[in-house]
This record gives structure tokens, C-alpha cells and sequence, in this order.
């Protein structure tokens, strides 16, 4: 592949790659070049139908785009609809069905009691009382101090373990505040005010970013296939993950991977909602996608369902890093590769893996236009590019 004249290159085209690509080819009318190893655009949002079914298959797991970002939605909006759908998630626990995130359903169904949403608050402050958690330092203290060990232990220790394969303990509080907790009967996973499903699929929504005449997309193409090519002044934006940019020189990276079982059932509706987790250690996924339940625009969709069961896994190198693991070893590592960027003052990282951050796609998309902002600024000849690593 030449890549002799290419000025600015965009590795990963998943929302982050995505927006500064579609930026910088229309709002600068710069050339810019694509490259994802992967076969198809989207990152691990990219969905596509099911040949058996016809049912749109979330290929990395259910991505439901929400956000509080004006400008995040406005932008999104540009390159197609999105329905009304909002997420909403149930689970399991010793073979009885809750309301995720927990609101005042779960709470007087997993209590047998009937409380009213003052009375629930007080209720739940009561019982994270008695564990007497001040300031939460870890997942654990925190979920107990907003929930009470109960709920706790019956709805997210055991998913949590699974999910990371790690004591709770030793994860940071702000991966469960991600799920808010309500004392109403709004069962909504999300509280953001916009929320859908892109109407023709994330494949059709990427594909249209990327279809500026501006942007040459290469897809089966990863850095390590080009590094060696890269001209000295071209800008790159990477989103990669950044212990594989400078090829593990101080050491790897801890992430979560996830294995999906697929399966086409024979009856119409298998579950009932489009995702149902299943909370106790013993049972190994950690939960059931039934995509169907995505679009019910789309009406019935035929009788047979498709589903994906999630089950979580340590990523090994070659496999797909899916979850960023945030402990103080790695986020100690992760300053450490960050100090070594400061040389390459033309290398930008960014998206869930370049930050090793736990970004929604509306929180890549806020960073991807942050970073176009700066640019913007700094004018697209950009500083001097000293060094590629
Ligand atoms: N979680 C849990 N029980 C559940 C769902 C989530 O304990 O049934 C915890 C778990 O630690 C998880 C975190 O909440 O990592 C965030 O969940 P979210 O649904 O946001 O995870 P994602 O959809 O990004 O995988």
C-alpha cells in the first residue's frame, strides 16, 4: 500500500475515527486516510442483518446510543434517523425476573413491600447504614452505599465478578455509577433525554460518515501493516489500543474480552425484552441479547428469534479488547505509555481503546469533536512531526 503523499491518517473507524475523519475531510477539505484491521466500519457498534433471519445483528453486543450532549446529538443526526426506541433491561436472580437499573419496582418486588418513592430512599439509606461506608473506594463500597448490601450482593456482586473476573473490591466506584438508581417507576436503563436505535443500522450511520469523497477507506488494514509507510509529516489518529502502538516496549495492557453464542430459536418472542442478565456467579454468561426487541418498529420480524449469549473473558493478545480494566496498576502503565506520546507531538489517541477509557459512542463522538475543535485551531499543517514510535 503507498502511503507517500497521505497527510493525515486516521487508524480505527469506529465512532471516534469516524467523526474526525468526516470532520477533517468536510469541515477542513482535507484528504484523510482510514485504515481499520478489521473487514467492515463501526467499530464495536457495527451491526448488520442476520442472513437466517433477517434480524439486525448487534455484532459486538447491544449498543444503544444515548446521550445529553446537544451538540453529540445534532451531529449524529446528520447522517441519518434514529427511532424513539428506549433500552430497557431486566434480570435475573435465583430464577426470579427484576428491573435493571434498580428503581422502585425492583425494589418492592425484590423486597415484597410497597413502598412509596420517599419511603423507598429512606429505606434504601437505612439499609446502606449499616454497612456505614463514608467515602467508597472501590465498586463494592460504593454499590453497598447506594443500594444496601442486599440488592447488592443478590444483583451485582455475582455479574460483576463474571463481568470482570475480579473482586469488587479491587475495581474503581465509577464503573456501577454508570447505572443510575431511582426511587420512581421509570424502568429506563438510560436517563439521558436522547435515546434510539439508528433506523437503517450502524453499518448504514457509519458508512455515510465515511462517505465524504475526501476520506479513502481501508478496511483489513491495521498499524502494524503501514507503520513502517507512514510519511514523516502526516497527522495520525489512532484508536488503538496504545501498549500495541509502541509494540509493548513496557509491558501489556489488562482489558476484558467478551465471546458471544449465537443462536436462532424457533419461536417468536424468546425472552420478552432485548436484554435479560442473568446475576448469580453459578451461571457462566452474563447475559442473553434478543435483538428483535431493538426495532419494534420493525413489527414482528417473522417467527424465529436470533439471540447472542454474552459471556465474558480475559483478552489474550489476538483476541478483541473489549473493557479497559482500570486498576491502579494499569492506569499506572497507561501514564507511563502517555509520558512516551509526548514525543510525538503528531499522534493523537483517542476512542474506548486509544484513551483505555469505558467511553459510551456518544462520549467518543464528544472527544473526536473535541479534538477537531483543537485542530482547528492549531490549522491543518499541524506542529512538526518529530518521530513515528
Ligand atoms: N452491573 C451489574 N449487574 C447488572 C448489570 C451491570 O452488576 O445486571 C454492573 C457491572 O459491574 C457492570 C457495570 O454495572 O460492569 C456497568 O454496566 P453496563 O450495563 O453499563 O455495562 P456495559 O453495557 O457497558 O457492558
Amino acid at each position: 500500500m503507498d502511503l507517500s503523499g497521505v497527510r493525515c491518517l486516521v487508524v480505527g473507524a469506529g465512532f471516534w475515527g469516524a467523526t474526525l475523519a468526516e470532520r477533517i475531510a468536510a469541515g477542513l477539505g482535507q484528504r484523510v486516510l482510514v485504515a481499520d484491521r478489521r473487514g467492515h466500519p463501526g467499530g464495536n457498534c457495527y451491526s448488520r442483518k442476520d442472513e437466517e433471519t433477517g434480524i439486525e445483528a448487534h455484532v459486538y453486543g447491544t449498543h444503544v446510543f444515548h446521550t445529553k450532549n446537544a451538540r453529540v446529538w445534532e451531529y449524529v443526526n446528520r447522517f441519518g434517523g434514529f427511532s424513539g426506541y428506549r433500552h430497557r433491561v431486566w434480570t435475573e436472580h435465583q430464577g426470579r425476573v427484576y428491573p435493571l437499573p434498580i428503581s422502585l419496582a425492583t425494589l418492592n418486588s425484590f423486597y415484597g413491600l410497597n413502598l412509596r418513592p420517599a419511603e423507598a430512599a429512606a429505606f434504601i439509606a437505612g439499609e446502606a447504614a449499616r454497612d456505614g461506608v463514608r467515602e467508597p473506594s472501590n465498586l463494592e463500597e460504593k454499590a453497598v452505599s447506594l443500594l444496601g448490601r442486599p440488592l447488592y450482593e443478590a444483583l451485582i456482586q455475582g455479574y460483576t465478578r463474571k463481568q470482570w473476573n475480579r473482586d469488587p473490591r479491587e475495581l474503581p466506584p465509577s464503573i456501577i455509577t454508570r447505572l443510575p438508581v431511582r426511587s420512581s417507576y421509570n424502568t429506563d436503563y438510560f436517563d439521558d433525554p436522547w435515546q434510539g436505535l439508528p433506523l437503517d443500522g450502524y453499518a448504514a450511520l457509519i458508512s455515510r460518515m465515511l462517505a465524504h469523497p475526501l476520506i479513502d477507506l481501508c478496511l483489513g488494514v491495521s498499524y502494524a501493516d503501514i507503520a513502517g509507510q507512514i510519511p514523516a509529516d502526516c497527522r495520525v489518529f489512532y484508536s488503538g489500543p496504545v501498549d500495541e502502538l509502541f509494540r509493548f516496549s513496557l509491558g501489556a495492557l489488562e482489558w476484558r474480552s467478551l465471546r458471544f453464542e449465537w443462536s436462532v430459536e424457533p419461536v417468536a418472542d424468546f425472552q420478552g425484552c432485548p436484554v435479560l442478565n442473568q446475576a448469580d456467579a453459578d451461571i457462566p454468561f452474563t447475559r442473553t441479547h434478543e435483538f428483535k426487541h431493538l426495532h419494534p418498529e420493525r413489527g414482528p420480524q417473522g417467527e424465529k428469534t436470533l439471540l447472542a449469549r454474552e459471556y465474558p473473558l480475559n483478552f489474550v493478545p489476538g483476541g478483541e479488547p473489549f473493557y479497559p480494566v482500570n486498576t491502579p496498576a494499569n492506569e499506572a502503565l497507561l501514564a507511563a505509555y502517555r509520558e512516551k506520546l509526548r514525543h510525538f507531538p503528531r499522534l493523537t489517541l483517542g476512542g474506548r481503546l486509544g484513551s483505555y477509557r469505558y467511553l459510551d459512542m456518544d462520549a467518543a463522538i464528544e472527544a473526536a469533536l473535541a479534538c477537531f475543535d483543537a485542530l482547528r485551531e492549531e490549522g491543518p499543517a499541524g506542529k512538526p512531526w518529530r518521530e513515528r514510535p
